[in-house]
């Protein structure tokens, strides 16, 4: 075929720009380019359409061997079909045939390829996943020269022999230059099985998820034959679809036994003799296939799209738990309901779980929450999910766009509490300066977003600065050179993130180059002497200050300890890593720009040694133990990755801006929902690779009268203000819908209280069976309640625990929280002397408040309305609060009403700190008559307990901390270490690791990706 040297850098250069390709997938005018430099003859490159009749063998192997199957930057993806340690491989024994642009082909080739595929780039959006086939054999030269020199396919010459002898067809494989066979496969048909319809076999629908994601393989294998050891990118992506769906296909099932040989290359797959049983008995047994097939040209991987077709039934996947991560799981695999069937089943009547809320008809309809929730700025994956929940429950008119459109509010007064010499002031966040690129957003591919966010973290502090200057012109003047510096500093950084982006792999050390520690620290120093100097410099100026110096301490700590990923910090705490790096607190001071990360991700001390754990909630608690890695990526997101505004808050209330949509999409998507199911056992089969889930074991709490899926959840009476669309949750179950209703109802029998589980005489047990009710199972129940769950992965008293499930567990501490609503007659104006929107860092244990007043609109009230809601909370009992039985049944009841008094007594102690206006009251019982009540005239102690007070110490509902160490234990969705079973949930492994919805609704769309490769897009913080 080639008949002169081929120009090498011409199609480096092409094959380059192919791989880059972003608007055009599979462009045709570079193929051309390199069909022309390789002399590959035909006329000009198009798809290609044929036919292939393989023998396919799927064989299960370590994941680490398998790694060695693959060249640099290339790594394997969360995957559901086996366990987590191992994975797929699977091996095509095939006769091809194409008539195409490039003539008429007819060869034999034998294809070993590695399905979920991602390219390890920790900067891009979980890219893939992509089927990488690390060796194909051949027996023609055309189709060989043109996988290489075109796809970039690792093809290699081959002397290929396929006899059949009645039942037994055998293929044998030598690669060029072997001596003895490379592959000999065995294939025997199974006794009355003959070649039929895809649909025969159950097993096939489980199988063909290894072959729908396009190849990816190596740009420069088109010049360069030892691609795969030398170069870490770029790729190409191709489509080579198996079009199953048309007339004329067929798939058998058969017996085989493929023989490897020492000449197989790459290593990976072990030399020896590999049996495997038909697709009749086994999942990913072996089979024939007979089908057309197509192939697209080569293109850049950003934009591939991969045309699966029509599945001959769909996969039905049971989803376990009803809150942000597993209602998100449940929409992306709703929403391709060609493929999957999806059924949620979820405890109580609500979903929602630590983000539920619901009106309350005996007090107005008002809205009363689990807890204080907002969105960040940087809640790039939850905002996407939220409107893809709107769009997915109102697809027409634009109405669910113009629903989410309302949905949120830019909050505008943001800031913290400082406290200093014993006197606390309220001290607002200066705005955000844009010069700082969002980390998340920006579209440059390398490693470069940590530089980004620290680029950021100096450009912030220059706006402290800047504000530190307004405030205290004196000091201002003298900090105008330290501005420059910085300034000076970061445009350095950004150049060297432009560096970055042009290196293929950089190092920490690449991307920390060029930015001198020794220049911030001493700048940052200086700052903290002069500050220190001036006794009667104000608050809020100290409080700035604080700001610069904690974020000039984190990019001093970063230049002299370059990491890669921030998660390599995880193992110190926050403060303790801060000082280390020579933060300006000393002794018992305490910045609040460092507590408010605490008190956000509500970490504290566990109770001290000996405290008796029955015990009611804590008043000392104390903040402390953060890992190092969680908080400064979630500082240095909340400082420099805002979309728009540091913080927004709901327009309605928590539930009913975000669940509302979740529920309404799952239920026009076909999923069915069960409501009043908990899950109390997970049953699990074989071991190794074979380790599956068979069964899970239910307690239906309460029968729906109209079926198990037919509960309606949703308040049915109009709400005044509220809009029709967006019904909102009540706080009692709709008695009616359920059997026995009127014995719940007398009994007022609390759904969500696990320590009530077993007193409930209408439960009955159900099982959910492989096969019949779930082909997998998507586990979102928070990890404070996966202990009540029978299973050797979830049962802290289980003969043969799990030991992974088992370190998790134990591990990663939890904490109760406690939270209050104040619903008040005077505009917040009176007792504050300026606006505040969202703050933490308070007194202890409720250092959260938020201005919530707007939603009052949205709640009942008679007139007069009250004119302001004020919303608190806090962490009380962390590491391993009590589970059920413990503490006896009515161990909630005492909490609760143990919390009333602690209310009393923080806000007593505490509300003349906070209301810094003129018409506060000297007397807390006069601050008490303020409070909105309904009825008669109560005493003050009344009026406050007829708020909403809420201490909630149930399992599910228990806080996930970040405390050092605790990172490394967390499990990746895909990684159970049980076959079919894919995880989601805050706890789970993502980029946060943290308790927020950002982590659940990340974690979610990472499940739903792991079973079904959508959605393509989860955004990744990079660092
Ligand atoms: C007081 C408080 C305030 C918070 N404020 C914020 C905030 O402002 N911003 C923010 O981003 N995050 C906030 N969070 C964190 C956020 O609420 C959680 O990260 C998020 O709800 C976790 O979602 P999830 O789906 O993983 O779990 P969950 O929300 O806990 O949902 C779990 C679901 O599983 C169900 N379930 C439990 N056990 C079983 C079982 N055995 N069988 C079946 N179903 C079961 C539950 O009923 C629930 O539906 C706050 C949390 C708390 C506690």
């Amino acid at each position: 075929m080639q008949t002169t040297r081929p120009d090498l850098t011409r199609a480096e250069r092409v094959a380059q720009a192919l791989a880059a390709a972003t608007d055009q997938t599979h462009p045709a005018g570079p193929a051309a380019e390199l069909q022309d430099i390789f002399d590959l003859g035909g006329s000009l490159p198009t798809d290609a359409h044929g036919t292939i009749d393989t023998r396919v063998t799927v064989l299960v192997l370590p994941a680490e061997q398998v790694r060695r199957l693959l060249p640099s930057g290339l790594e394997l993806a969360p995957q559901p079909v086996v366990p987590s340690g191992w994975h797929p491989v699977y091996v095509l024994s095939s006769h091809d045939n194409f008539s195409a642009w490039f003539g008429d082909m007819d060869y034999e080739e034998m294809m070993i390829a590695v399905p979920y595929v991602q390219i390890s780039e920790p900067y891009g959006r979980y890219p893939g996943p992509y089927i990488y086939m690390p060796r194909l054999y051949l027996n023609a030269a055309v189709p060989r020269e043109l996988g290489v020199h075109l796809y970039g396919w690792e093809k290699q010459a081959a002397t290929i022999t396929s006899t059949t002898a009645g039942a037994e067809t055998k293929y044998v494989v030598t690669a060029e230059g072997a001596t003895a066979p490379t592959v000999t496969g065995t294939f025997r048909e199974i006794a009355g099985l003959g070649p039929q319809p895809p649909r025969a076999y159950a097993n096939f629908t489980i199988v063909r998820q290894l072959f729908e994601q396009p190849t990816i393989s190596q740009a420069l294998h088109v010049a360069f034959p030892d691609a795969f050891t030398r170069f870490a990118g770029p790729f190409f992506a191709t489509t080579v679809l198996y079009q199953v769906d048309q007339p004329g296909t067929t798939v058998q099932a058969i017996e085989a036994e493929l023989v490897v040989g020492e000449s197989l290359t790459p290593p990976g797959i072990p030399p020896g003799t590999y049996r495997t049983p038909g697709l009749d008995t086994a999942q990913l047994g072996s089979f024939r296939l007979q089908c057309k097939q197509f192939v697209t040209l080569p293109g850049g991987c950003r934009s591939v799209n991969f045309p699966r077709p029509p599945a001959e039934r769909r996969l039905k996947v049971a989803v376990l738990g009803g809150g942000p991560a597993a209602c998100t799981a449940a929409l992306y695999l709703a929403r391709q309901r060609d493929r999957y069937e999806v059924s949620l089943y979820t405890t109580g009547f609500r979903l929602g779980g630590k983000c539920q809320s619901w009106r309350n008809p005996a007090k107005a309809w008002r809205i009363e929450e689990h807890g204080l929730h907002a969105f960040l700025g940087f809640y790039h994956n939850a905002f996407t999910a939220v409107q893809d929940a709107y769009l997915g429950a109102f697809p027409d008119d634009g109405l669910g766009q113009a629903l989410y459109g309302q949905a949120f509010h830019a909050e505008p007064y943001n800031g913290v509490m400082v406290k200093r010499d014993d006197v606390w002031s309220y001290c607002a966040t200066p705005t955000l300066s844009t010069s700082a690129k969002s980390p998340g957003t920006d579209d440059l591919q390398s490693g470069h977003a940590l530089l980004l966010a620290m680029e950021g973290a100096l450009a912030r502090a220059v706006d402290h600065l800047a504000a530190i200057g307004h405030e205290h012109p004196l000091l201002g003047r003298t900090l105008t050179d330290a501005r420059q510096e910085l300034e000076r500093a970061a445009a350095n950084l950004r150049s060297s993130a432009g560096a970055a982006t042009k290196r293929q792999a950089p190092t920490s050390a690449d991307l920390l180059d060029g930015i001198a520690a020794d220049v911030l620290i001493a700048l940052r120093d200086t700052i903290a002497a002069i500050v220190r100097l001036d006794e009667h410099i104000s608050t809020y100026a100290w409080f700035l200050w604080t700001g610069v110096d904690t974020l000039l301490t984190i990019v001093i700590g970063l230049l002299r300890h370059p990491v890669r990923n921030l998660s390599e910090l995880d193992g110190w705490d926050f403060r303790e890593w801060l000082r280390a790096n020579g933060l300006a607190e000393r002794g018992d001071e305490r910045w609040s720009v460092v507590d408010q990360v605490y008190e956000t991700l509500f970490a504290h001390q566990p109770a001290p040694a000996g405290r008796p754990p029955c015990a009611p909630i804590d008043g000392e608690v104390h903040a402390a133990s953060l890992a190092c890695g969680v908080a400064t990526r979630w500082f240095l997101l909340e400082s420099t990755g805002a979309l728009g505004t540091p913080a927004y808050r709901f327009r309605y209330s928590c539930a009913q801006t975000i669940m509302t949509p979740l529920y309404l999409a799952l239920e026009k998507l076909g999923a069915k929902v069960n409501f009043f199911h908990t899950v109390t056992g997970l049953e699990l089969t074989g071991s190794g690779e074979e380790r599956r889930i068979c069964g899970v074991r239910l307690q239906r709490q309460a029968e729906v009268c109209a079926g198990p899926d037919a509960y309606a959840p949703l308040i049915r009476e109009p709400l005044p203000n509220n809009p029709p669309e967006l019904p909102d949750w009540p706080m009692d179950p709709d008695y009616a819908q359920l059997v026995d209703g009127e014995w719940f109802r007398e009994h007022r029998f609390d759904f969500f209280d696990a320590w009530q589980a077993d007193a409930n005489p209408h439960a009955r047990p159900a099982l959910l069976r492989a096969g019949a009710d779930f082909d997998l199972v998507v586990l979102g129940v928070p990890l404070g309640a996966l202990p009540l769950i029978d299973s050797p992965l979830t049962s802290p008293v289980h003969a043969d625990p799990d030991p992974a499930w088992r370190r998790m567990i134990d591990g990663i501490a939890v904490t109760q929280t406690m939270s209050f609503q104040l619903w008040l007659n005077v505009p917040s104006s009176s007792l504050l002397a300026e606006p505040r929107g969202l703050l933490t860092a308070f007194a202890q244990p409720e250092p959260s408040y938020g201005d919530f007043t707007p939603l009052i609109t949205y709640e009942d009230w008679p007139d007069p309305k009250p004119q302001y809601v004020a919303y608190f909370t806090g962490a009380s009992y962390s590491g391993k609060p009590p589970l059920p039985p413990q503490c006896g049944p009515d161990y909630p009841q005492r909490m609760q009403a143990a919390w009333s008094g602690k209310v009393h007594d923080w806000l007593s102690a505490n509300y003349a700190a906070f209301y810094d206006g003129q018409g506060t009251p000297r007397s807390f019982d006069r601050f008490l008559d303020l409070l909105a009540v309904e009825g008669e005239v109560r005493t003050p102690a009344q009026r406050l307990e007829w708020q909403h007070l809420i201490a909630d110490v149930q399992p599910s509902n228990l806080y996930v901390l970040s405390q050092p160490g605790a990172t490394a234990l967390r499990l990746g969705q895909a990684e159970s270490g049980v076959g079919g079973l894919i995880l989601c949930g805050d706890w789970t492994r993502t980029d946060m690791n943290c308790g927020c919805v950002e982590a659940a609704t990340s974690s979610g769309m990472l499940a739903a990706r792991a079973i079904s490769n959508e959605p393509a897009d989860v955004w990744r913080t990079g660092f």
